[in-house]
């Protein structure tokens, strides 16, 4: 039997950060990890260079039943709190775009932090170990101390805590360590979950939309995709399975199934406005449309919609139909790519389960849940590590 203050279920960005600040102040932490090492996702993340923060983070980034959950724990952990951490560890950063910051060199340089900041911290890690059953009794201080509460089962022994922390974050990518864990275990104490679901995802299109989008496989453009009362302005990418790219992969974290997108090819012109007041010239619609769109495209957008003629052939109703497709481009998704190719997963542990101040599960005392796992679910942007960090922070000062 093995006795702790806390036990961190997860390796991730969320389980070692909590992990790390429970150490700083004393207590003495073990992190189970499942898989043969920790931060498989991070180390994948940002291409390779993890993009660890989002400098504009706001509740606004997030996602969940209770948008106004996340904003206390962000607030107390924020952006510049953990780049003062990366600046300590000499670690060479750059902003992309729209305040995405990433690592100069690699990923792993994020994680040796990590693991530098936990061997100072006194945390015991643990790869490789399988949880096989968790139990809890009522706290009793017959000794007067004691209050461990929580028996964990694993193939590496039997541990007993304090706290039980679970940051197994969500569903996405299975070969990189996900399972569902966290789920399981709020099942297990009775808390409500909010369904999960895959989220900045692919979209994947009907049999028929993807013989005539074929030519268009591999065009990248920029684009304002609406759905839902959500926008965004990015690139999207198609594929030969659908749509990607990052407006793609944002709006898919509002889209359910049934729901229609709405693409604007041409977000910096009312398409029939430039259409008109050219309506009466020789250009063919084709070269005309090449001012404001890549030329493959253009050519076959128009083969596929609407064969390309000088504008003065155009009717004016034609004109209207060409400059509602440009500007409101209605497109309905068969579905996502899935968990398989989902960067994270949306839903999760209910935010009416859990303390906003500590991730305490309110009607059990000793049992966090935080990160991924939770139903908070950042953009596209740095957003899902900055609540990692951030949730982790909060549990860290409270187990
Ligand atoms: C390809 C990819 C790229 C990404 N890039 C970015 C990015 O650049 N910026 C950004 O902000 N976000 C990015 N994300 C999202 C981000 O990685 C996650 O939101 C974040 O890692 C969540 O942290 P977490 O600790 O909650 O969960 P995770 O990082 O998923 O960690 C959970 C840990 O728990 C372990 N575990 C699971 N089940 C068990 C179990 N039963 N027992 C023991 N251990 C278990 C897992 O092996 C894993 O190590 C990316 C995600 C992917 C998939």
């Amino acid at each position: 039997m093995i006795e702790k203050d806390v036990l961190v279920i997860g390796g991730g960005a969320a389980g070692l950060f909590c992990a790390i600040e429970a150490g700083k102040r004393g207590r003495k932490v073990v992190l189970l990890e499942h898989a043969d090492r920790i931060g498989k996702k991070i180390a994948v993340s940002g291409g390779g260079r993890c993009n660890f923060t989002n400098l504009h983070t706001s509740a606004d980034n997030f996602i969940s039943a209770n948008p106004h959950f996340c904003k206390s724990a962000l607030a107390r952990y924020t952006p510049s709190d953990f780049i003062s951490l990366i600046e300590k560890h000499g670690i060479a950063y750059h902003e992309k775009k729209l305040g995405q910051l990433f690592c100069d060199g690699s990923s792993r340089e994020v994680i040796q932090m990590l693991l530098t900041e936990a061997r100072e911290a006194g945390v015991e890690i643990r790869c490789g170990s399988l949880v096989q059953n968790v139990s809890r009794s009522a706290p009793s201080s017959l000794d007067g101390v004691s209050a461990l509460t929580f028996t964990v089962e694993t193939d590496q022994g039997t541990f007993r805590s304090e706290s039980l922390v679970v940051a197994t974050g969500g569903l996405s990518i299975a070969p990189l360590g996900a399972t569902d864990f966290g789920y399981q275990l709020a099942r297990q104490f009775g808390l409500a979950i909010v369904e999960p679901w895959p989220a900045l995802v692919p979209f994947t299109l009907s049999r028929e939309a993807l013989r005539q989008l074929g030519p268009l496989s591999g065009i990248s453009l920029d684009a304002q995709v609406s759905c839902d009362g959500r926008q965004f302005r990015e690139n999207i990418l198609i594929t030969h399975r659908g749509l990607s790219g990052p407006a793609i992969l944002q709006i898919s974290s509002y889209w359910r199934p049934g729901l229609s997108i709405t693409i604007n090819l041409l977000p910096e012109q009312d398409a029939l406005q430039v259409l008109t007041e050219h309506e009466n010239k020789e250009i063919a619609l084709a070269n005309f449309l090449s001012q404001f769109l890549p030329r493959r495209f253009v050519l076959a957008w128009c083969a596929l919609n609407f064969p390309s003629q000088p504008l003065k052939r155009y009717t004016s109703r034609e004109l209207t139909e060409i400059a509602l497709k440009l500007n409101h481009w209605e497109v309905v998704p068969t579905g996502t790519e899935g968990y398989r190719k989902a960067e994270v997963t949306a839903g999760g542990i209910s935010t009416a389960e859990l303390s906003s101040q500590t991730m305490a599960v309110k009607k059990v005392a000793g049992l966090y849940f935080i990160g991924e796992v939770v139903d908070v679910t950042g953009q596209l942007g740095g957003f899902n590590f900055q609540w990692a960090w951030a949730s982790g922070y909060a549990a860290g000062q409270s187990v």
